[in-house]
């Protein structure tokens, strides 16, 4: 078992007024096998917590720490984080003109693995994990993200998550703008990957919805850059009637 550990995390940014606190001290602690659901109204600091995990270099820590297995994950590259098992799928995925799919997922896995990984076996995982997500196998030739609809990007990410194994992954608002039918086939990917490999999911969403079909243990309401409320799935049932309104009333 593996655990993502995220103490007392203050991040700010740089803005043309100067230095600003998005992350006012965030606690948080995701074991594999654990779903946890982040939500909150828009501008709580959903994304820069998923950007700072990551490694987005506009995020600057100012105190607090994340450590993987006790390892400091502060102190390494984008890429040892993939190696050392975080993946992010972001909100606005973006586009790789000229690497194609198959080559790109070929490389990424090669060094996020180490090794390349053995061809045969490989071709056929992609192959049936496009069909699972209902990827056309067309899209194996197309460049990454390219003129791809938002609901295909949503696609390829959970596709990626499905082949990198990853031990914890960090979704940002991977439900928005998709219709129903992308939601279901989105989520039982992630399903899949959650029951498959034991990974680890932070499950960052504005709506309730995607919780219909991917069913978090732990929730946490954001607001205003902290963790206002932890609960467990009733929590989401309660911001689904109520919304965030309560939340946004009380704040100083
Ligand atoms: P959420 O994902 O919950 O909607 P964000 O993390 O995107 O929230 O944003 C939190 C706050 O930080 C907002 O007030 C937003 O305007 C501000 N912010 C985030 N990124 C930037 C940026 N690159 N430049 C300026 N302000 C930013
Ligand atoms: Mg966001
Ligand atoms: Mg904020």
């Amino acid at each position: 078992m593996s655990t993502l550990e995220i103490k007392d995390l203050h991040v700010s940014i740089d803005t043309e007024q100067g230095e600003k606190e998005i992350l006012k001290g965030v606690t948080l602690t995701i074991k594999t096998g654990e779903t946890h659901a982040i939500m909150g109204p828009n501008g709580s600091g959903k994304s820069t917590l998923a950007a700072t995990i990551a490694g987005h270099p506009r995020y600057n820590v100012t105190s607090g720490t994340i450590t993987l297995d006790g390892e400091d994950v502060l102190e390494m590259s984008v890429d040892e984080r993939a190696k050392a098992g975080l993946f992010l799928a972001m909100q606005y995925p973006v586009e790789v003109p000229g690497v194609t799919m198959t080559n790109f997922l070929r490389t990424a896995k090669t060094a996020i693995d180490g090794e390349a990984p053995k061809l045969r076996t490989w071709t056929k995982d992609v192959k049936e994990a496009m069909s699972k997500l209902k990827i056309d196998a067309d899209f194996a030739g197309r460049n990454v993200n390219e003129g791809f609809s938002g609901g295909e990007k949503k696609r390829v990410e959970i596709l990626q998550l499905e082949l990198f194994k990853p031990k914890f992954a960090v979704l940002d608002e991977t439900d928005s703008g998709l219709d129903v039918d992308a939601l279901k086939v989105v989520s039982e990917g992630v399903n899949r990957a959650q029951e498959e490999n034991e990974m680890g999911t932070l499950l960052i969403t504005h709506y309730t919805r995607i919780l219909r079909y991917i069913k978090p243990e732990f929730v946490h309401v954001f607001v205003d850059g902290r963790v206002a409320e932890q609960g467990g799935p009733e929590l989401a049932d309660r911001l689904e009637e109520e919304g965030y309104d309560r939340y946004l009333n009380v704040k100083a």
